[in-house]
């Protein structure tokens, strides 16, 4: 039978209990794990937030809660009031926080009955992750997800102890507003008050943040959920958490300070870990260079090298053709993988294939010689200063991409990650932080035919190139930084464009009118003709960071409620229809589908 709490007060969570309790009279509640009967007595292990603990009825101890136990199943909901008690010589359990007591029940209440569950409820579990978000409650019940829900509850609680010690206030920005640019499609939400009119969910609150800077406001931070109705390719969300921040008369070096002194401060509090500051700082340049990537993986070298100059004028025709319209040739190195079969080359060559390279060319170091299907072509000098310049050892593989620059680039970058994974190179625990810095502030976006931002529109060039803006404005250097942790980017942000004349010329660069921009941004270039001082800010998206600090795979394990990579909740089975009188009300009609 089901019965209330009653009179009963809960004294201790499951998982607290040890041996200075025993003796201690306790009244506990939660969730039933396990029941097994054993000769007479009935051994129940209890589940509750903070832990587990074995329960042990005894009819000689109380026949009545022995004979209501006897009808208990898993996920139950209980309350017990009993002794705690030193488990009996040869009984204690070492995997268990409490397996040195347990507690000797007088007296138990069915607080609720549950189904079977769809799956059990423990770590290790191997299920389809969509029956997990189904069933989300039941999956957010297990230890392994509470630690993830915790341990984020940590994270933001030391991001505002060090941001409110540092002097910036948490300031709450629209949810309902006008489209940001931030690069993806935006979230629109009919008003029912402006037939026809539509306010965006915020991609980011950059707008406001910079309002807030003009307002006088110094310091401003807020733990944001974003939302960019992007295709969820690889690990996305369409609505996500960022830590947001913005600071009045900063230079660069000062917004890149406070980020690392912030993620030190949360690193130790949270994980009880030391960074080591400052962290390192790359180019873009450099970064692709050297590891093919804006967001290389530092925890392992492996780096590339560019063998371009001493092949130019080699036999190797396809290697000389390259060099010689403007394109490279770069390799990298395999360690130890010199015998790698012809099914594993297919495999890297397919692999750098899908980054648009039309081959990969491999030598194998064999002791002093070089077994490749191409050695002939070079002369043995050309062979010696390969082998030097790709700092090759006997054993080694080394694979080569002759392309454009950027292709080799990312064909690489593809290449040494694979490598990286292949030979556990990643495993060891490490944190590798970085900053890339001087990325360019503008592309050319071919298919459309002008220029667009690299981070986004409000994105101060350094000054010594405002001029280039007029005459070649690729070569302008964006005053802007990403922080990147283990190959993932962690955040990004800029000083910003604080002037309305440079503010307007930038947006002319992308290719608004004057009209245009005057529609969509004339707060902002107004509001930086009342004195508005020099800004900068970042923004950290606070799902990855949980994610890495509990070493998890993906963002989905770290919010509480996530959608599927084809964005829908399998919980609520959102999203989902309305009703004809809805969408009269929001002035809307729907298209009969095909
Ligand atoms: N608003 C930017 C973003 O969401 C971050 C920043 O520039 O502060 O990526």
């Amino acid at each position: 039978m089901i019965e209330g709490m009653g009179d009963w007060s809960r004294t201790h969570g499951c998982g607290e209990l040890r041996k200075e309790h025993a003796g201690l009279e306790v009244v506990l509640a939660g969730w039933v794990h396990r029941r097994r009967d054993h000769g007479g007595l009935i051994f129940m292990d209890l589940r509750d937030r903070s832990g587990m603990v074995q329960v042990v009825f005894n009819p000689e101890v109380s026949e009545q809660a022995f004979t209501k136990a006897e009808a208990l199943r898993g996920e139950y909901v209980v309350t017990v009031a009993g002794e705690v008690g030193i488990r009996p010589e040869g009984t204690a359990n070492p995997n268990l926080a409490t397996g040195e007591v347990e507690v000797y029940a007088r007296d138990l209440r069915l607080l609720n009955v549950a189904k079977v569950p769809p799956f059990y409820i423990a770590n290790n579990l191997e299920v389809d992750e969509a029956l997990r978000l189904r069933y989300r409650y039941l999956d957010l019940r297990r230890p392994e997800m509470q630690r993830l829900l915790e341990l984020r509850h940590r994270t933001t609680k030391a991001i505002r102890d060090f941001l409110d010690g540092r002097g910036f206030w948490e300031i709450e920005t629209p949810m309902l507003t006008k489209s940001t640019p931030e690069g993806a499609r935006d979230f629109l939400v009919p008003s029912r008050l402006h037939p026809g009119e539509f306010f965006a969910l915020p991609q980011s609150p950059q707008l406001f943040k910079q309002v807030l800077m003009v307002a006088g406001v110094e310091r401003y931070f807020q733990i944001v959920r974003c939302f960019r109705d992007e295709d969820l390719r690889a690990d996305r969300q369409p609505e996500f958490t960022q830590l947001d921040m913005e600071m009045s008369f900063v230079r660069r070096e000062d917004v890149m300070g406070i980020t690392e002194e912030l993620l030190a401060y949360v690193f130790g509090r949270v994980l009880g870990v030391k960074l080591d500051l400052p962290f390192p700082r790359l180019t873009y340049r450099e970064a692709m260079t050297r590891y093919g990537s804006d967001k290389p993986d530092l925890r392992f070298g492996l780096e590339i090298k560019d063998i371009s100059d001493l092949v130019k004028n080699s036999g190797f025709r396809v290697f000389a053709e390259v060099v010689g319209r403007g394109g490279v040739v770069r390799g990298i190195r395999v360690p130890g993988c010199s015998t790698y079969s012809r099914r594993e080359l297919d495999e890297l060559t397919q692999l750098a294939g899908t980054f648009g390279a039309k081959g990969l060319a491999w030598m194998a170091v064999e002791g002093e010689g070089i077994r490749s299907p191409i050695v002939k072509f070079f002369a043995s000098g050309e062979l010696q200063s390969i082998r030097e310049r790709m700092e090759a050892r006997p054993g080694d593989l080394l694979l080569f991409v002759a392309d454009q620059e950027d292709t080799a680039a990312s064909a690489l970058g593809a290449l040494r990650l694979e490598i990286g994974r292949r030979l556990g190179l990643m495993d060891d625990g490490r944190l590798a932080f970085a900053w890339i810095v001087d990325f360019p502030l503008l592309e050319y976006d071919q298919e459309e035919g002008r220029y667009k931002a690299v981070h986004h529109p409000f994105t101060s060039p350094r000054e010594e190139d405002l001029p280039l803006l007029d005459r070649e404005p690729l070569k302008a250097k964006a005053l802007a930084y990403d922080v990147i942790l283990n190959g993932v980017e962690l955040g990004g942000g800029s000083i910003r464009i604080h002037r309305r004349d440079v503010q307007e010329k930038m947006f002319g660069l992308l290719g608004l009118s004057a009209e245009e921009a005057r529609e969509k941004f004339g707060f902002l270039l107004e509001a930086f003709e009342y004195g508005a001082p020099p800004h900068g800010g970042i923004a950290l998206g606070l799902d990855r960071l949980v994610m890495l600090m509990g070493g998890r795979e993906t963002i989905r394990d770290v919010i509480p409620f996530p959608k599927t990579q084809s964005a829908t909740c399998l919980m609520t089975g959102a999203p989902g229809p309305v009703t004809a009188e809805q969408l009269k009300e929001l002035h809307l009609a729907l298209r009969p589908s095909k």
